[in-house]
């Protein structure tokens, strides 16, 4: 009789690169030799929607679903993610959660009511379930190889550590899946991701209050794809997408550091800095002259 088929999640939210992960997955998976069913529901994704990926695999597996509490693994890019999709996972079973958080658009009605509208990171939730657990600062590991974006190649490193696939297969799906150029970085933050420590759970969301502005906004225009949730959150209408689709800073002065931009954006492709000091400014002002 053959063994019954094993299943697997992946959740995240739209820009994370959760389908790209699945594909790494499932083509492990087969290099590995066995049959494998995957299905994915990407809806709203390029507004902040949820993504998830369920994939099952075995001798023979009829169905890519993944039913209730019978999930070997969840693998969540973000933590409201994991809590949405950790009831899919059996007992005993592994949860590896990024602490990460990208705030949905729609828990954002002001500056402030995200803070509380978003969950508290709270491991309790996981408690009593016998699960297996890492809950990793995914992003932190991968910004320390290089690469911010290699994210989920730590999460896949700590999905790795929770099943019996030779990481031989691993590394050639993401060999061949990865984009040209950072099959390294990916290479390295997979193997950090295997043996990456728990990291601190923060005591609270960060609290916009604590930073007040005018601010420097830094924008990575090769990693942003001019979705638009910023600009159209930014509640000091500092920002805006040309008609090329490009995110352009229009008002900086009017900026008060609220980083309501940089946790909606699950890109990393904006990043609030705090003001530069007088004499730093100056500086500042004083080569931009020098240089014209
Ligand atoms: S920076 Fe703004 S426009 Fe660019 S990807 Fe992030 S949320 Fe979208
Ligand atoms: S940090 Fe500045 S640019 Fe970003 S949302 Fe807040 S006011 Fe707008």
């Amino acid at each position: 009789m053959p063994e019954p088929s094993r299943g697997l999640l992946l959740a995240g939210v739209g820009g994370q690169g959760v389908i790209l992960a699945s594909m790494i997955v499932a083509d492990a998976l087969v290099r590995a030799g066995y049959d494998v069913k995957q299905s994915e529901v990407h809806g709203m994704a390029q507004r902040g929607g949820s993504v998830f990926s369920h994939i099952r695999w075995g001798s023979n597996v009829d169905s890519p679903l993944v039913p209730t509490g019978s999930a070997e693994v969840l693998a969540a890019f973000e933590w409201a993610e994991a809590i949405r999709w950790v009831e899919y996972v059996r007992d005993g079973g592994a949860v590896v959660a990024d602490i990460r958080t990208i705030v949905p658009p729609g828990s954002c009605t002001d500056t402030r009511s995200w803070v509380t509208r978003y969950p508290t990171i709270d491991t309790g939730l996981f408690t009593g379930r016998h699960l297996k657990t890492r809950l990793i600062d995914a992003s932190a590991t991968a910004a320390d190889l290089g690469n911010a974006r290699a994210a989920n190649s730590v999460i896949l490193g700590s999905v790795a550590a929770f099943l019996d696939i030779d990481d031989v297969h691993w590394e050639a799906a993401i060999a061949s899946l990865v984009p040209q150029g950072t099959v390294e970085v990916n290479l390295a933050a997979f193997r950090a991701g295997r043996t990456v420590s728990d990291a601190a759970i923060p005591q609270a969301v960060p609290d916009p209050e604590g930073f007040s502005g005018p601010h420097q906004i830094e924008i990575r225009h090769d990693w942003c794809k001019g979705c638009d949730i910023c600009s159209r959150f930014c509640p000091e209408f500092c920002l805006d997408v040309d008609i090329d689709g490009k995110l352009v800073v229009v008002n900086s002065d009017a900026c008060t550091g609220c980083r309501l931009c940089e946790i909606l954006c699950p890109d990393f492709a904006i990043t609030i800095r705090p003001p530069l000091e007088p004499a730093v400014a100056a500086g500042s002002a004083e080569a931009l002259r020098s240089d014209t």
